[in-house]
C-alpha cells in the first residue's frame, strides 16, 4: 500500500479523498493555487504544496507543477478526483512515465472513452446497447442527410470530442439539419480542436440512468447498480438518486451484468460509470466516465462501501474487497448539489460565507469544504457541497432531505438551496415521474 497520496484537485472532492486516506493510514498531500491557500482540503491534508496562481489552467491543470509536487513530497500515487486532469490520457501517461501510480484507469482506456465515436464502437462490440445512429463519423453534409433520413427525425449531431453538453445540436426536421451539422462541427473544432461529428436518434422522453462499475485490472469487475440522474439543467445533473425509481431488480441485474462483463473483458481498473438514456424499457449507451463521479455517495450509501478506498486499493494492486454476490442494496439515497449560484438564472455567486451550519442526524451526509468565514473564490466551478440523505425507502429519503434542508444554513452568498425546497413540493419529484427534459420546463414555469 502507498505511504503517501497526492490529491490533484480542490474543494469537496479533495477533502473526500483526504478522508479516505486518513482512514487507511495513508498520508495525504494537498495541492492548491494561491487563491486556495485557506481552503479546507489544504487544512485537512497532512502536507500541502502551492502549485500556481488562481487560474485553474496554471495550477490544477498544470501537469509539470503537479508532477513536481509529487517529487518534492515523495507521494507515490495521484488521485485526480473528478474534472481537471481526471480524464486526461496524456497526464496519465506522464504520471506513469515518472513511476508514479495514477489512481484510475489506464491512459488507453481513458483515450478510448474520451472519444465518443470510439467509445460507442467499443461498447457496441462488447454487447452494450447503443442509441441508433451513424456507424462512426459522418464526413460531410450529404452523408449526414442520408443517415438522418434512414434513422428518422429528430436527430442529434454530436462532436466526437464533445463534453459537458457542448458540441451537441438537435435537428427536429430535415430543414434544421444543415445548420445543426455545421454548428456541431464548428463547436467541436473551437472547443475541442476536433470537428468530427456523428449522428444519433434523438430520444424524446428518456431518463438518465447510469451504472457504476468497478474493475480490478485483472479481468474481474462488479457493478454497483444504477443511479437515476434525470433531473438536469442544461445537461448538468442537480439531483441524483439510487436505486433508480423505475428500475426493478431483474432489469438492474441484467444491465449491470452487461456493464460489468464489458469492463471486465477489457481489464478495466478502478471506478467507472456507464451512462445510458432509458426510454420505454430500453437502455441506450451515451458515454462512459472513467473516473469517480460527483454523485458517487448515493451508491456508497445504499451498498455501504467506500468507493475511494476501493480505488486506492486496486491502484495498489490489491483485489476488490467485494464480490458481486456481496453487494446488496439497503434502502434509498438522494443527493442534491449545492451550488453558489443565484436563482432564477443560476448566475455564479462567489463571496464570503458569513454563517454556515451543516445538517446532521440519522441518514444525513454532507460532503463540502465550506466553513464559517470561508471566501468562495470566483475562479472555479460553483459546486460548494453535496447533501446526501439515506432512508429505508424513497419516501423516507425524501422526508429526510426536506428535514436536512431545513437545518442547512449557508449565509452571505446565494445558493441553489431554495430550488430544492421548491422541488420537494412538486408532485412529479415526489412520485419520481419525470424525464431528462422535465426540470427545464418546470424551471421555466416556476422560477422565471
Ligand atoms: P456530454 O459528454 O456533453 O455530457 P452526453 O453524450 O453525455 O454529452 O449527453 C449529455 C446529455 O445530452 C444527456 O444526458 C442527455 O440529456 C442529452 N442527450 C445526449 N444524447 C441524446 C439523444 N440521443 N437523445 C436525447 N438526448 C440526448
Amino acid at each position: 500500500m502507498f505511504d503517501k497520496v497526492l490529491i490533484a484537485n480542490r474543494g469537496e472532492i479533495a477533502l473526500r479523498v483526504v478522508r479516505a486516506c486518513r482512514e487507511m493510514g495513508i498520508k495525504s498531500v494537498a495541492v492548491h493555487s494561491t487563491a486556495d491557500a485557506d481552503a479546507m482540503h489544504v487544512r485537512m491534508a497532512d502536507e500541502s504544496v502551492c502549485i500556481g496562481p488562481a487560474s485553474g489552467t496554471l495550477s490544477y491543470l498544470s501537469m509539470p507543477a503537479i508532477i513536481s509536487a509529487c517529487e518534492i513530497t515523495g507521494a507515490q500515487a495521484i488521485h485526480p478526483g473528478y474534472g481537471f486532469l481526471s480524464e486526461n490520457a496524456q497526464f496519465v501517461q506522464i504520471v506513469e512515465d515518472h513511476e508514479i501510480t495514477f489512481i484510475g484507469p489506464s491512459a488507453e482506456h481513458i483515450r478510448i472513452m474520451g472519444d465518443k465515436i470510439t467509445a460507442k464502437d467499443t461498447m457496441k462490440a462488447l454487447g452494450v446497447p447503443c442509441v441508433p445512429g451513424s456507424d462512426g463519423g459522418v464526413p460531410d453534409f450529404e452523408t449526414a442527410r442520408t443517415v438522418a433520413e434512414e434513422i428518422g427525425f429528430p436527430v442529434i449531431i454530436k462532436a466526437t470530442a464533445g463534453g459537458g453538453g457542448r458540441g451537441m445540436k438537435l435537428a427536429r426536421s430535415a430543414g434544421e439539419l444543415e445548420t445543426a451539422f455545421r454548428t456541431a462541427r464548428a463547436e467541436g473544432k473551437a472547443a475541442f480542436g476536433n470537428d468530427e461529428v456523428y449522428i444519433e436518434k434523438y430520444l424524446g422522453k428518456p431518463r438518465h440512468i447510469e451504472v457504476q462499475v468497478f474493475g480490478d485490472g485483472k479481468g474481474n469487475a462488479v457493478h454497483l447498480g444504477e443511479r437515476d440522474c434525470s433531473l438536469q439543467r442544461r445537461h448538468q445533473k442537480v439531483f441524483e438518486e439510487a436505486p433508480g425509481p423505475v428500475i426493478d431488480a431483474e432489469t438492474r441485474a441484467r444491465i449491470g451484468k452487461i456493464c460489468a462483463d464489458a469492463v471486465a473483458s477489457i481489464n478495466y481498473i478502478g471506478a467507472g460509470t456507464i451512462e445510458f438514456l432509458y426510454e420505454d424499457g430500453e437502455f441506450f449507451f451515451i458515454e462512459m466516465n472513467t473516473r469517480l463521479q460527483v454523485e458517487h455517495p448515493v451508491t456508497e450509501a445504499i451498498f455501504g462501501v467506500d468507493l475511494v478506498r476501493e480505488q486506492i486499493r486496486v491502484a495498489a494492486g490489491l483485489p476488490l474487497e467485494f464480490r458481486q454476490e456481496d453487494l446488496t442494496i439497503n434502502g434509498h439515497a438522494i443527493e442534491v448539489r449545492l451550488n453558489a449560484e443565484k436563482l432564477p438564472n443560476f448566475t455564479p455567486s462567489p463571496g464570503r460565507i458569513s454563517q454556515y451550519h451543516a445538517p446532521g442526524g440519522l441518514g444525513v451526509r454532507v460532503d463540502s469544504a465550506l466553513y464559517d468565514g470561508y471566501s468562495i473564490p470566483p475562479y472555479y466551478d460553483s459546486l460548494i457541497g453535496k447533501l446526501i440523505v439515506h432512508g429505508r425507502d424513497r419516501t423516507e429519503a425524501l422526508a429526510r432531505l426536506d428535514r436536512a434542508l431545513s437545518e442547512l444554513i449557508i449565509d452571505g452568498i446565494d445558493t441553489t438551496i431554495p430550488l430544492f425546497h421548491a422541488l420537494l413540493d412538486a408532485p412529479e419529484v415526489l412520485s419520481g415521474d419525470y424525464d431528462i427534459h422535465w426540470l427545464e420546463k418546470w424551471l421555466a414555469e416556476n422560477l422565471s
